[in-house]
């Protein structure tokens, strides 16, 4: 059994235009890239965590991955999704806040002038197999 470390995706993914099923295969393209460098048999899980603003839907996400890793080593690993909460900051007062709702002002100071820092990547926590 070995547990990994967090890494992410080489791009942050574009809340638009990036569907589930594009999603789900770099993610098995990723597993089982690692799975191989530590010499795994078969992966039996995974964990990963979204930011807000990738809109997928995990059922959906979860039936693409499994339908992605058919036939591979990572065939019935369980998926673990979580999804964080996206993390903002403002230009003008430097203050960070993370919001549950798509508002998108400045808690602080109310200015829109608004960076967002997370929310759009998606991360791959750890990969479990034997
Ligand atoms: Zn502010």
């Amino acid at each position: 059994m070995s547990c990994l470390q967090a890494f992410s995706f080489p791009e942050s993914v574009n809340n638009t235009g990036m569907h589930e099923l594009s999603i789900a295969e770099n993610l098995r393209n990723l597993v089982l890239e690692t799975a191989g460098k530590e010499k795994l048999k078969k992966v039996t899980g995974i964990n990963i965590c979204f930011g807000q603003l990738v809109q997928i839907v995990p059922e959906i996400f979860k039936f693409a991955f499994e339908e992605c890793v058919r036939d591979t080593i990572a065939m019935g690993a369980r998926l673990d999704i979580e999804i964080k909460p996206v993390k903002l900051e403002c230009r003008k007062c430097q203050a960070e806040f993370t919001i549950s709702e798509n508002l998108f002002v400045c808690v602080q100071c109310g200015s829109d002038n608004i960076v967002i820092k997370e929310g759009k990547e998606l991360f791959v926590k750890s990969i479990e197999g034997e």
